[in-house]
């Protein structure tokens, strides 16, 4: 039987880079590896086909080879050639494709060799709401938190005799089962112990084998000050226990700040608005208004227009993990009185009377803007 030409095989020519064999391999190779056509002949015949033509290609002595004496060059089946002893006898296609096969199929234990049963225990979130003070100034609550515990009945090791777990015999211990595929074989994860080379003959009849049983604990969390909504604190080592006494995952709080009625979070800075009257706008003012860390003496000076904002230096939220401090910043707002008694309304009149007498000769600035605006 006359073999097809490697070139052909992968669909490039005889120039091709090592970079366009790579690709075309790829593609094909995706296209007919066993795992995505289970059962049918033709792709893994197909597969077959071009991982051999790739793993001579990719290869510059063998490819030198194969250009100058065709498939006798590459010791093919086995038999003569110059390339004959080591190269075909069975190469374990996660070997040489490692790199290839990792990224483009999750194989798991299948490329990788006999994993363990010890596995890291996930990672935990834990979505926890706190209100805005405590965010400013730290806080700490407890949590209850479900997570995997190692069983306490077999210790984490699993087996009801406390033996532990013995060599899967399937697999002979290996973790992976190889199937001949002509020129190569193929590794598969041993479907007995899930790739770990052992299993368990005796389960444990509390955690039925798995190691570990769910349980529900208290858990101390303490909020560091400065924190903002969506902050992720990480505990390390408080997650899922891991797999047969494997190493424990992390447990990560992410926090939800609770808004304010007053105050609002701007970076480092707090922002509140707080009202004052027409006198004080005018005639200057100090007036005390109650901050998140306690009273915060506010001078508001003469003429303040209404929208000020008024900076208080280092009255707003401190820095996360580090020193320093925000500032509160107030802005201030003119209050209209929506209804004046008649002595106040004749007191009101009369400041217009002055306020307009006072106004007209001395606003040019005003007179200025008016015209701007009408030109
Ligand atoms: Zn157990």
């Amino acid at each position: 039987m006359s073999k097809a030409d490697y070139y052909e095989v992968l669909g490039v020519n005889r120039n091709a880079s090592d970079q366009e064999l790579k690709s075309a391999y790829r593609k094909l190779a995706l296209k007919y590896h066993p795992d995505r056509n289970p059962g049918d002949h033709a792709s893994e015949e197909k597969f077959k086909e071009a991982s051999e033509a790739y793993q001579v290609l990719c290869d510059g002595d063998k490819r030198a080879a194969y250009d100058r004496f065709g498939h006798a060059g590459v010791g093919a089946a086995g038999a003569g050639g110059p390339f004959g002893g080591g190269f075909a006898g069975g190469v374990d296609i996660g070997d040489i494709f490692g790199d290839l096969f990792g990224e483009m199929f999750n194989m798991g234990g299948g490329a990788g060799g006999r994993g363990s049963r010890q596995q890291r225990g996930d990672d935990l979130r834990f979505d926890l709401s706190i209100e805005f003070e405590g965010s400013i100034f730290g806080t700490e609550t407890e949590v209850k938190i479900r997570r995997l515990e190692p069983c306490g009945t077999c210790n984490g090791r699993g087996s009801a005799s406390g033996r532990g777990p013995s060599i899967c015999s399937h697999c002979q211990g290996r973790g992976q089962i190889r199937y001949q595929q002509g020129f190569f074989s193929v590794a598969r994860t041993c479907s007995s112990c899930g790739g770990t080379g052992t299993t368990i003959s005796d389960p444990c009849q509390t955690c039925r084998g798995e190691t570990r049983v769910s349980k529900e604990l208290k858990l101390n969390v303490k909020v560091p000050p400065g924190v903002e909504d969506g902050t992720r604190i990480r505990y390390a080592g408080e997650g899922d226990a891991g797999r047969s006494n494997g190493p424990r995952g992390d447990l990560y709080v992410v926090l939800a700040v609770q808004p304010h009625d007053f105050f609002e979070r701007d970076g480092h800075d707090l922002r509140c608005v707080v009202p004052i009257s027409f006198p004080q706008a005018a005639l200057g003012a100090d007036i005390e208004i109650q901050g998140v860390d306690g009273p915060v003496a506010l001078k508001v000076p003469e003429g303040t227009q209404s929208g000020k904002e008024i900076r208080v230096r280092g009255r707003g939220v401190p820095v996360l993990n580090s020193k320093g401090q925000g500032d509160l910043v107030v802005k201030v707002v003119v209050q209209v009185p929506r209804k004046l008694s008649r002595q106040q309304r004749e007191v009101v009149n009369k400041l217009s009377e002055m306020l307009s007498v006072e106004n007209k000769p001395t606003s040019p600035s005003l007179l200025e803007k008016m015209k701007d605006l009408f030109n």
